[in-house]
């Protein structure tokens, strides 16, 4: 037989096995396939999955879902504490937002002592000469620095694994989570464990209760697809380059909004637009709001993407359209995965709330002090395409350590922009400086539970801060 038979003849098969299963799928018959331990059934819209055997590959004291900016703080301070770590990260690379997004500028960061403060003076020493913010730095220099702390720290990490499912035990402690990778379906058992994937997925699989949004209404703030630019220079375009010293917040932003409207016909979909310099000729850009669609549901964030890709080459080539200074900007990257602000925001022992950052709460069990304002990009187009006008203003506040401790679910723990607080709240304590200091008392807190052989609601952590590493260093 030749191959163009073959393919017919496996076409054929093709259409006759697939239109008997859709047959059968659509008028919610039972059915089983072949043999009972390798297919499945399909119920009422659904596809019920055989029992299957997946292997344990890993074992740990701490398990870290998630290496962004929380995740790695958190694998770093629960290896460095002695336990045994393993990071499992959904990406290529380590850094999530600040790598995978593409976003380039650490926000919060000044009064966050130990790994917040370790990295930003690593980049500084590997970097002087840059023309830039001390707290802007470059995608793939960080990609690298996080990978080689990781290495010395002795965290076992695991890239390109996304963390698809979380089993319980018969005591309502979490005890394995379920990975997907190119090794297929394998398990993963721990102690304790810390969810940092940002959008809650390990809590949220876990069985635990989560918020989404505004109370009344579920809106969230737009997720935005980040590009690297190139092509241009530094000098030759600084009024519409932010956050170079001594400018106003908007004024580089609203020029740059006027140019792209002229030079492209529409105005960008976040009316703040903000071009930052990451070297002479190498920005970051900022440009991009994804109204109304939500950062864990795969179809939303594929439209998101897709759309904002599209946007930004269209603003690209009307920049480029202009000559001078312009013609030869190119967009040199675009992100792994489009940034999502806001996503599930996992029920814990204390929620942190709009009150709470009103008055500036201070707490016993404080993990550090947020100092960023409430920072709400519009949630709808209805309510203007920049940043909202918010009813309530923060003053700098504690983030409690039981807002980091799962509610629902135990041996779990969050940290990054997953935890536990309300619309407000979150707006302010999102930011990446945050989410640091967060991962690296949750990994402390997580050793210290697995080591004494207790559940992390069980930990002292005003006792234990005492005797972190970075204590006295604030
Ligand atoms: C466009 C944009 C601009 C922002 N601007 C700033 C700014 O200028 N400065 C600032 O400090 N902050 C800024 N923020 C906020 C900040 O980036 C986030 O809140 C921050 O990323 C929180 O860190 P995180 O570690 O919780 O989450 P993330 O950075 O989202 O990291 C989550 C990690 O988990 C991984 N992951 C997700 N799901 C799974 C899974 N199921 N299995 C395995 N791995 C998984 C992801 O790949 C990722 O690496 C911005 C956010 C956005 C979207």
């Amino acid at each position: 037989m030749t191959a163009t038979t073959n393919r017919t003849a496996d076409r054929r098969r093709f259409f006759k096995t697939g239109a008997a299963a859709t047959l059968g799928w659509t008028l919610g018959a039972p059915r089983v396939q072949g043999d009972d331990t390798t297919a499945g059934l399909v119920q009422d819209g659904a596809y019920i999955e055989p029992s299957q055997r997946v292997p344990i590959a890993a074992e740990a004291d701490v398990v870290v879902c998630g290496g962004g900016p929380a995740g790695v703080a958190a694998a770093l301070a629960a290896a460095r504490a002695g336990a045994k770590t393993r990071l499992l990260e959904a990406h290529g690379c380590l850094g999530g937002i600040w790598t995978s997004g593409l976003l380039s500028y650490i926000l919060d960061s000044g009064n966050k002592p130990g790994i917040m403060r370790e990295i930003l003076a690593a980049l500084q020493a590997r970097e002087r000469d840059a023309r830039r913010a001390p707290s802007m730095y470059d995608p793939e220099a960080i990609k690298l620095l996080l990978e080689q702390m990781c290495d010395e720290a002795g965290v076992e990490l695991q890239l390109h694994t996304q963390c698809a499912a979380a089993v319980r035990d018969a005591v309502n402690r979490l005890a394995l989570i379920v990975t997907e990778s190119k090794s297929g379906r394998e398990a993963v058992a721990g102690k304790v464990f810390i969810d940092c994937t940002g959008e809650g997925d390990v809590a949220h699989q876990a069985g635990c209760g989560w918020d989404y949004g505004r109370p009344e209404t579920g809106e969230a703030q737009p997720m935005s697809f980040v590009v690297l630019l190139t092509g241009i220079h530094l000098d030759e375009i600084r009024p519409y380059v932010s956050s170079l010293p001594g400018d106003t917040w908007a004024g580089p932003k609203d020029a740059l909004a006027g140019l792209i409207k002229e030079s492209s016909g529409f105005g960008p979909s976040y009316s703040k637009p903000s071009l930052f310099p990451i070297r002479e000729t190498l920005f970051c850009l900022m440009a991009n709001h994804e109204y109304g669609l939500r950062g864990f549901d795969a179809r939303d964030v594929t439209k998101a993407t897709l759309q904002g890709r599209a946007e930004l080459h269209r603003m690209i080539d009307g920049l480029r359209s202009l000559g001078g200074p312009w013609k030869d900007i190119r967009i040199c990257s675009s992100p792994e995965r489009i940034g999502v602000r806001e996503s599930r925001r996992i029920h814990g022992r204390y929620t942190i709330s709009s009150d709470d950052i009103a008055r500036g709460a201070q707490f016993d069990d404080a993990v550090c002090r947020c100092e960023f304002p409430v920072d709400v990009h519009s949630t709808t187009t209805d309510r203007g395409k920049g940043i909202e006008a918010a009813p309530v203003r923060a003053k700098p506040f504690d983030i409690p350590y039981r807002s980091l401790v799962a509610k629902d679910v135990d041996g779990l723990m969050m940290a990054g922009r997953c935890i536990s607080g309300d619309f407000y709240a979150h707006s302010a304590y999102r930011v990446t400086g945050n989410a640091v200091a967060m991962g690296q008392a949750a990994g402390l807190a997580a050793a210290t539970a697995a080591k004494d052989g207790v559940r992390p609601h069980e930990i002292d952590w005003a006792d234990l801060a005492k005797t972190a590493p970075w204590s006295g260093n604030a």
